[in-house]
């Protein structure tokens, strides 16, 4: 979501300093089916800080700094065999 809200603060669509008003809408799979929306707010703060992640993690794999990181999410990357060799 602060990616969302960077995006829109950089085409200016939202003043720099300009907090912006998020929503997920959840759609649960219940027997029942329901729609959750929970809402949350990024500040001009986050967005700087996910400026500043962004720009280490690109200069982290611009430096040949990777490397795997095992989680749920292994079972269908498309890079688990090149992770499986490393
Ligand atoms: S297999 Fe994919 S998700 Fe798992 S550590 Fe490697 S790159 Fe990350």
């Amino acid at each position: 979501m602060t990616a969302y809200a960077y995006l829109l603060a950089a085409n200016k669509y939202v003043l720099p300093t300009s907090k912006v008003q998020c929503e997920f809408h959840i759609l649960r799979k219940l027997v029942t089916p329901k729609r959750e929306i929970v809402q949350t707010v990024r500040t001009a703060q986050d967005r700087k800080r996910f400026a500043k992640v962004a720009n280490r993690v690109l200069s982290a794999i611009e430096n040949g700094m990777v490397y795997p990181q095992p989680s749920w999410m292994c079972s269908d990357c498309a890079y688990s065999d090149a992770c499986k060799a490393w």
